[in-house]
């Protein structure tokens, strides 16, 4: 079994890159991505714990980008060499964009009557802070009941607490990771909320020709029929397959690393051996 979609710490997980690959270990992974939001720090700080371990331990990021207006979640992978530099420093402009956000969410949950302040948020997150903090912050001060209350109440796109960030386009977050030599692939594709399958068909058709090389068909949120719906259009498309968790710890109480949301997964070495064989496709 292997898992290509996890978060540590770094980004919005609650295990430390350390803790995430020994939960591999004693889980019996065979590889592991780690592919937090927006920052290598945590495949970093893993790296040499996994080596000292004997895992496979992948390099992987999610980016949120925009796509038709929406935001979709891309996965990067690094499978054969690691990130060229130039790809940091693209991260690092990246996380400017959320801090200017983060500020303005605090000053909207202020307006809702919420004291929130940026330097308590920051506080909850390592490399990178985002709306999984905010939500620690609102809970812990007793505005909300749960996470996922602050979420539905506040946090979410469709929420009265949102605001908007400045993202990538889907295309450039493709091209960005092509040219820092590795493969793009859509992140829990239902989460685009197509439910039309024409739609979702002609939507993936657009994405490959930006560039797009793989779909990650296998993920927590998805139920066998998404999962062969997915794999018709990876088919279709010649699009590779991917899959994993989306392991966050405790703050995602239901999804299990490599097994995922009541052990909907088990995603085959041979998953990670095909993606190998993809190249970057210059776009
Ligand atoms: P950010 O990148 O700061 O905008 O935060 C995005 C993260 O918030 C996602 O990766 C999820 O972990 C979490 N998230 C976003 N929307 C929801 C939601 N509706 N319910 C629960 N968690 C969410
Ligand atoms: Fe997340
Ligand atoms: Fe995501
Ligand atoms: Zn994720």
């Amino acid at each position: 079994m292997i898992d290509l979609h996890t978060h540590t710490n770094e980004s919005d997980g609650t295990y430390t890159p350390f803790e995430l690959v020994d939960a591999a270990l004693a889980a019996g992974l065979d590889a592991l991505a780690i592919s937090d939001h927006d920052t290598l720090a945590g495949y970093d700080r893993a790296l040499p714990r996994a080596r000292e371990k004997g895992l496979d331990l992948e390099c992987g990021i999610e980016l949120s980008t925009k796509f038709r207006g929406r935001t979709v979640h891309l996965l990067g992978y690094f499978l054969h060499q690691p990130p060229a530099d130039g790809f940091r420093h693209w991260l690092a402009e990246m996380q400017a964009t959320r801090r200017d956000r983060n500020l303005r969410l605090a000053e909207r949950l202020r307006s809702l009557g919420m004291d929130v302040t940026i330097e308590e948020v920051e506080k909850k997150g390592r490399s990178l802070t985002g709306r999984p903090h905010f939500a620690k912050v609102m809970l812990e001060k007793g505005y909300v009941s749960t996470i996922q209350e602050a979420f539905d109440e506040y946090l979410d796109e469709s929420a009265k607490g949102y605001v908007d960030r400045q993202e990538p386009d889907l295309t450039l977050g493709i091209q960005r990771i092509a040219a820092a030599g590795g493969i793009s692939s859509i992140a829990h594709p239902i989460r685009l909320g197509y439910r039309d399958p024409d739609k979702m068909r002609s939507l993936v058709s657009e994405m490959r020709d930006a560039g797009l090389s793989a779909i990650e068909v296998y993920h927590s949120d998805h139920r066998p029929a998404d999962v062969e719906q997915y794999l018709g259009l990876a088919r279709e498309f010649n699009l590779g397959v991917n899959g994993g968790s989306d392991f966050h710890g405790d703050v995602k109480p239901g999804v299990r690393l490599g097994s995922g949301a009541g052990g909907n997964l088990d995603i085959p070495k041979s998953v990670l051996e095909r993606l190998r064989e993809i190249q970057p496709r210059p776009t």
